[in-house]
């Protein structure tokens, strides 16, 4: 049931010691890259004078932009031609912040894939079907690899083709696969053209990830195949994939505290909250040598879920991610994730499988439009009917997010889908 059980049942005491022992590696360590190494000698810090895990306080938060500042090789610790591999993140502002493994890192990222992925069921006689992209993308590679270790048989078919996927789920009678949430909602479709059921499959757990959504939407996934589905967090300045998984349990997602250490901020104070309350999560590498990054600011918001899981494992568990930091949209002055809405569209029969959200301005005027695609039957029926829908979806929406919003509904299939991570919104607002 466990991958290294002495590590994931660890008492939170013995953790605290590991932890503390690998921080203080991990310290002097980074002072070795030109970022930490300055960085330190500015708040007077020497790692071998840091004697409790409260002392990583004192190192201020390290932002994307300082990654960019610095990029490419200012938080790199070791000699140039000890790192064997690069990843980079997908964000599509900016310049993409990239990200260097030694052969150690590698390793140990393989481990914590192979500990996740083991957690949920898979073992030696699985067929895993890897659907996300193979490249600078993290997903791929890492789960490629941590699959392996376990000793699965892997089937690296990359994303997109679905019909091509759909082949290979039956011609070799796939048991696992990983896939982007939106995307199995969008192949279950392929599915239904190619006059097949999603549930006729020999897969039994699926791994989704890289991109928020809600529980409803796991559940609607869950239900449209038949399988389990795990929630998989990570991000690439963190290896990727690994950071964060769900047990069997399905109630939150073990962060692995061996690996890193995780504090929950208020991101406007930059103060820990309460345990148990919504905040920054800010992540510490705590093994890893190429490339250590201290007080990450992922912009991911979530909550320490308190008290023991059932699944014996003693790592603590954060809430599935609400959305990033920048991804909350202000209308109106309310603030709204686009999860929220994707949360209650998922709770309405009849909606489908996809939506789109548009923000405009008018004068002073903020409007938001949801593109919402149903069912195809709306279609071929009474208007009254796709009326009355429209209606429900526009009261539904107000009663969470309070303000009107107008919403169009579409056939299915016809707004944009991303066989990467699902772009939510279009804010046409900026000028
Ligand atoms: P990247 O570094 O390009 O792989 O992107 C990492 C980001 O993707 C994270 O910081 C999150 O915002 C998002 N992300 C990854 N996994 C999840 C997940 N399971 N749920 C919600 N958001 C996720
Ligand atoms: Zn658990």
């Amino acid at each position: 049931m466990y991958w290294e059980k002495d590590i994931e049942t660890i008492s939170r005491d013995n953790l605290a010691v590991l932890q503390l022992e690998n921080l203080r590696h991990t310290l002097a360590w980074a002072a070795k890259s030109f970022y930490y190494g300055e960085l330190f000698k500015k708040i007077g810090l020497a790692p071998e004078n840091v004697r409790s895990r409260a002392d990583l306080t004192k190192i201020p938060p390290t932002t994307k932009d300082d990654l960019r500042a610095h990029w490419p090789y200012g938080f790199v610790a070791v000699p140039r031609d000890e790192l064997v591999r690069m990843h980079s993140s997908s964000g599509t502002t900016g310049r993409a912040t990239v990200i260097f493994h030694t052969a150690g890192d590698l390793s140990e990222w393989t481990n914590l894939l192979a500990r996740c992925m083991y957690m949920s069921g898979m073992r030696k006689s699985d067929v895993f079907q890897n659907m996300m992209t193979y490249g600078l993308f993290t997903g791929g590679l890492g789960f490629h690899y941590g699959a392996e270790r376990i000793g699965a048989l892997v089937i690296p078919a990359g994303a997109g083709n679905s019909k091509r996927q759909i082949q290979l789920l039956k011609d070799f009678e796939t048991t696992v696969i990983h896939i982007i949430p939106s995307y199995a909602l969008h192949l279950s479709t392929v599915f239904e053209e190619l006059r097949m059921d999603p549930k006729d499959t020999k897969i039994r757990i699926a791994y989704v990830g890289a991109e928020p959504h809600s529980e409803k939407m796991r559940q609607k996934i869950e239900a449209l195949y038949g399988f389990k589905a795990y929630n998989s967090y990570g991000l690439s300045e963190m290896n990727g994939p690994g950071v964060a998984f769900e047990c069997p349990v399905q109630n939150g997602l073990h962060i692995w505290e061996d690996n890193f250490i995780a504090e929950i901020l208020d991101p406007a104070t930059l103060q820990p909250v309460p345990d148990g309350e919504e905040g920054e999560l800010v992540l510490t590498t705590l093994r890893r040598e190429g490339m250590p990054i201290l007080r990450y600011r992922t912009k991911d918001l979530t909550r320490i879920i308190p008290g023991d899981c059932p699944c014996g494992r003693t790592h603590r568990r954060i809430e599935r991610i609400k959305g990033r930091t920048d991804d909350m949209m202000i209308l109106k002055g309310v603030n709204i994730f686009p999860i929220q809405i994707e949360k209650k569209l998922m709770e309405i029969p009849g909606v489908g499988k996809n939506f789109l959200i548009i923000l405009d301005r008018e004068g002073f005027n903020d409007h938001m439009t949801v593109k919402v695609e149903v069912e195809r039957q709306f279609f071929d029926g009474d208007l009254k009917h796709l009326e009355q829908l429209r209606k429900r979806i526009v009261e539904e929406l107000k009663s969470d997010i309070l303000i009107t919003p107008k919403v169009d509904l579409v056939t299915p299939e016809s707004l944009p889908q991303s066989e990467g991570k699902a772009k939510r919104v279009i804010d046409n607002r900026k000028d």
